[in-house]
């Protein structure tokens, strides 16, 4: 078995059993990065010198009989909306081309903290507003089970990282399913902890009330033991919960007989016959473990998706009204006067989409339309959150597809941005009540990848992922099948 095709914790302990050096480790990934990223775009920079200067010191502390912690020296790819002091980080748009934050996510300190070499920032959908990675201003990422497929988003360079061995961690950020939507759509483990679970500080915001950072990785233990790194509360991030800390890999073992699990009906009616019988047979092979289903109503689902998309837009368009042309990345030069230099710079630096996000934003917060869209999809919201409360005091997790299908052609869904919403249809109502969800691979249908949704109760990562880790055994995903393994 190569390097790549190494688990995360498996690579962590042969550097402490010295069968593997990180600078061996680092490299391998960093040459199938330099191999194979001019053809999938997954990464905006490559950050070469600073993953070999971060491995060696792994290599001089085992040299030096040191002791390593956890993933100590296993190299990881980053989302390009989570800043990293003096890196480029332009959450892939042309208003932020140039800027070089002055300071760390907390993290990226952790992660720095525990010596793990940074790869380089993974592509995006602009300012993570996006389900295939098509808006990013520099260039679309290709899905590599079949590259005229998009990689799902918005953190679909990050996703395609770990599918393409390129990295065997990475983070991404979930607003409405960008972690777990393209780890879905590329065969891979995506997580979304509880909203607050990990902070938030130095990832560049889109919806605060929404957003959350989480990894990608090839098995959910590898997700755990990322988990136990990133989590934590933080001073910081006002909504990052202060709780104590938990090993999120002590439970992955525990048995799982005669677990409840619900299915919505909302979510799951929505698929089309032949890939619902794909998701039957992965029900049946559960079954067979002694998991119980029960299809459930969840009502207020429906409206998840239109809720979404009156929360996420308002809080977006007040994010990112910093963004003038005075204090970061592309200002238009040229104007006469302030207000004219304002305009030009946002109208030259943002994208389509987030102009599009900007407008309906500013439009359900405007006076006379704000009690009639904004105070009314909060009140939806505060609906959703109890429909999955009332679910939760029966089932211990709530399951359904990823997505409503797998990988869609690139520009098939571009000119239509409700048929783009509608691919987030599954994840969204995750965010909305601010939940842990994760996405493992479930099956492949038409060379293709899907992926089945677990979602718990707030705080309950470590039976979410208990869960998920029996539940990947059990489906026993062969990931090793995509071109780009094994190149
Ligand atoms: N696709 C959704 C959107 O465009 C969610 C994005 C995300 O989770 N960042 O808003």
């Amino acid at each position: 078995m190569s390097i790549l095709n190494l688990s995360a914790l498996n690579l962590s302990k042969k550097i402490k059993n010295k069968e593997l050096s990180s600078t061996e480790i680092t490299k391998a990934f960093l040459a199938q990065t330099h191999k194979t990223n001019a053809e999938l775009n997954s990464f905006l920079i490559i950050t070469e010198k600073e993953a070999l200067a971060t491995a060696a010191k792994v290599d001089a502390k085992v040299a030096a009989g040191q002791t390593l912690e956890g993933l100590e020296g296993v190299p990881i790819a980053i989302k390009d909306n989570i800043c990293i002091q003096d890196l480029p980080c332009t959450c892939s748009s042309r208003i932020l081309e140039g800027f070089k934050p002055p300071y760390n996510a907390t993290v990226i300190e952790k992660i720095k903290a525990l010596n793990m070499p940074i790869i380089g920032k993974t592509n995006m959908d602009e300012f993570a507003m996006g389900s295939s990675t098509e808006t990013s201003a520099f260039g679309i990422t290709r899905n590599p089970w079949n590259t005229n497929c998009v990689p799902g988003g918005s953190s679909g360079g990050s996703a395609v990282a770990v599918s393409s061995l390129q990295a065997p961690l990475s983070l991404g950020s979930d607003t409405g399913g960008s972690i777990r939507q393209p780890a879905s759509f590329c065969g891979v483990v995506g997580l979304k902890p509880t909203y607050g679970r990990v902070s938030r500080y130095g990832l560049i915001a889109f919806a605060s009330s929404l957003d959350q950072i989480g990894p990608f990785s090839q098995t959910v233990e590898d997700s755990a033991h990322l988990l136990n790194v990133i989590c934590g509360h933080d001073k910081k991030d006002s909504t990052s919960q202060n709780i104590a800390a938990e090993d999120f890999t002590a439970n992955l073992q525990n048995p799982i007989n005669g677990l409840k699990v619900g299915i919505p009906e909302e979510l799951y009616n929505t698929l089309s016959g032949d890939i619902k019988e794909e998701y039957e047979k992965v029900i049946k092979k559960l079954s067979g473990e002694g998991v119980i289903f029960e299809t459930i109503k969840l009502p207020s689902l429906d409206y998840a998706l239109a809720t979404y998309y009156i929360i996420a837009p308002a809080e977006a368009s007040s994010n990112l009204s910093r963004y003038d042309g005075v204090r970061f990345g592309h200002r238009n030069k040229e104007a006469k006067s302030l207000i004219e230099m304002m305009t030009k710079s946002r109208s030259e630096g943002f994208g389509a989409e987030v102009k599009r996000r900007i407008l309906i934003g500013s439009y359900v917060l405007s006076s006379g339309y704000y009690d009639a869209y904004y105070k009314k999809a909060q009140q939806v919201r505060t609906l959703i959150k109890e429909d999955f409360n009332k679910a939760f005091s029966t089932y211990d997790v709530i399951f359904s597809p990823t997505t409503p299908t797998p990988a869609f052609k690139i520009g098939e869904k571009s000119s239509n941005p409700l048929e783009m919403y509608l691919s987030d249809i599954m994840t969204i109502p995750v965010n909305m009540a601010g939940l842990p969800g994760i996405s493992i691979p479930s099956s492949i249908y038409n060379g293709l990848p899907l992926g089945i949704q677990l979602v718990s109760n707030v705080l309950t990562e470590s039976k979410l992922l208990n869960i998920a880790n029996i539940f990947e055994k059990v489906i026993n995903f062969n990931v090793n099948k995509n071109a780009f393994i094994n190149t």
